[in-house]
């Protein structure tokens, strides 16, 4: 596919709304709104991931669900918003696997520490959150996650200190004023170091407290509804932090209320260590016994696996969120990728927190997966599409959503994103590859259920420069609250 992308002028007609030469995606609808019932994007290239690649053609959406794409015009559809994807990329929205949307108010920290190191330094500032901390924090991060390219993610929180507001709720909140599709995960932790843990003891829960927050979560936010903005997921932290009875009773309660299972695994050769030392065997065989392995669990990391690890996610279904910048961050190392497609397991794609990534933006983690593989495998280690394939519909997968997310096809739902490929990138004829191999192509539209959420480069859902104040006022107030605790963090360097 290529060449078609750089071409063409305007539509025809409203020349007062799209004269300015096509360079930026436009609107011809009256209001020019994000709110249209039906929407026509046309002079597109498209990239739907399953089916075949379209030149320049149209998307057409209704009621939040893509009715039809093909090449060539649009059709007429009176009074749906017209948008001139001119110079433009359309994909599925990306899909973010994993994320500790908390973590924006604890970004620069611990700058070269491993994990566990990291992990023990932050443990006590993040005991100092509250909501309001969180509602920052998840607004900058969701806002962050819009602006490149995200439509659905996950959050994986998994803190709550006692007394210090409903963060849950607080972070759903941020999801719906920004307007993600949102999986919540409500983490948790009862394995503190009195117990063997790497956690300090304030930080965690006990059972009986997690499991009925949790069952609460459930029944409070869960929406297991067709085109649903909002799933719960069971996540108890990980091996290192959570009993096995944690594990077990959290994937019974799960599958009692039909949600899905998260948590970490395998991001480090520590935590290798700390399970063939306190439960005599690896983290994988470790989740297979506590009936850790099946369609319904999706890991964050899985980035040491043993060959036989790898045949068993593929033989059970088993998802893994990979986080290629937050690995190389911490020094983690570099997932087996290439050859878990290989094997047929599910794979999706994970910005993680941002206190081990910091400004990730999801759609360049496409080519830091792309260029991680490569590094260690060779240059046929993973493609472009590979790439976008996993952003996409690996994602949906690892969601359980794979029906109605992570490609454009008739009938799912009108996640769409629209890069803009011209510019610095048009001297690229695969748009493709423009979108993968390079710096992340600006972001010209964002729509979440057809509904626009980013329109040239800035968030429409909320005032724009808000998102980022929103996280930086979190920041300060988490340093504030953990140095009343006396807790002091030096800005920068280990802490
Ligand atoms: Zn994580």
């Amino acid at each position: 596919m290529g060449g078609g992308v750089a071409q063409g002028g305007s539509t025809d007609g409203d020349s007062g709304n799209n004269g300015n030469n096509g360079n930026t995606a436009v609107t011809r609808s009256a209001a020019g709104g994000g709110h249209a019932s039906e929407t026509v994007i046309e002079n597109v290239a498209i990239a739907p991931v399953t089916g075949p690649e379209i030149t320049r053609g149209y998307l057409h959406v209704r009621d939040g669900r893509v009715v039809a794409l093909g090449e060539g015009p649009g059709p007429e559809a009176p009074g749906a918003e017209r948008i001139d994807g001119t110079g433009c990329l359309a994909t599925p929205g990306l899909v973010n696997t994993h994320h500790h949307l908390y973590q924006w108010a604890s970004q620069g920290l611990a700058q070269d520490a491993t994990l566990f190191e990291w992990l023990t330094a932050l443990y006590r500032v993040w005991a100092a959150m509250d909501a309001e901390v969180v509602k920052g924090a998840a607004t900058a991060g969701l806002g962050w996650l819009a602006l490149s390219g995200c439509t659905t993610t996950t959050d994986h929180h998994y803190i709550f200190p006692k007394g210090r507001g409903d963060l849950f709720a607080a972070e759903i909140e941020a999801a719906r004023d920004i307007g993600l599709r949102f999986h919540p995960c409500r983490g948790s932790m009862d394995r503190g170091a009195s117990q063997g843990g790497l956690p300090p003891d304030e930080v965690v829960e006990s059972l009986p407290e997690i499991l009925a927050a949790t069952a609460e979560a459930i029944d409070a936010y869960h929406d297991p509804s067709p085109g649903s903005m909002l799933r719960v997921a069971v996540a108890p932290c990980s091996p290192f932090s959570v009993s096995a009875d944690l594990m077990t009773e959290a994937a019974a309660l799960a599958r009692a209320k039909g949600v899905r299972l998260h948590t970490h695994l395998c991001e480090t050769l520590d935590e290798e260590e700390h399970c063939l030392e306190q439960m005599g065997c690896t983290p994988v065989d470790y989740m297979e016994k506590l009936g850790w392995l099946g369609p319904d669990v999706w890991f964050a990391h899985a980035v040491h696996l043993h060959d036989r690890d790898i045949q068993r996610f593929a033989a059970t279904g088993t998802g893994s969120a990979h986080c290629p910048s937050s690995n190389g961050r911490l020094g983690a190392g570099i997932a087996r990728v290439s050859e878990m497609l290989r094997e047929g397991a599910v794979v999706g794609l994970g910005v993680d927190g941002a206190a081990s990534s910091e400004l990730t933006p999801l759609g360049g983690e496409m080519r830091q997966a792309l260029l991680f593989q490569r590094a260690r495998y060779g240059p046929a280690a993973l493609t472009a599409r590979q790439a976008l394939e996993i952003a996409t519909l690996g994602g949906a997968r690892c969601l359980g959503r794979a029906d109605e997310i992570g490609s454009l096809e008739p009938g799912k739902l009108a996640d769409i994103v629209l890069w803009r490929v011209d510019g610095y990138a048009a001297a690229v004829d695969d748009p493709v590859c423009a979108l993968v191999f390079g710096a992340q192509p600006p972001v010209a539209r964002v729509l979440v259920a057809g509904r626009t959420v980013v329109a040239d480069g800035e968030l429409r859902s909320v005032p724009h420069d808000a998102a980022g104040r929103a996280g930086a006022d979190a920041h300060r107030r988490l340093l504030r609250l953990a140095a009343d605790r006396g807790i002091a963090v030096r800005p920068w360097g280990r802490s």
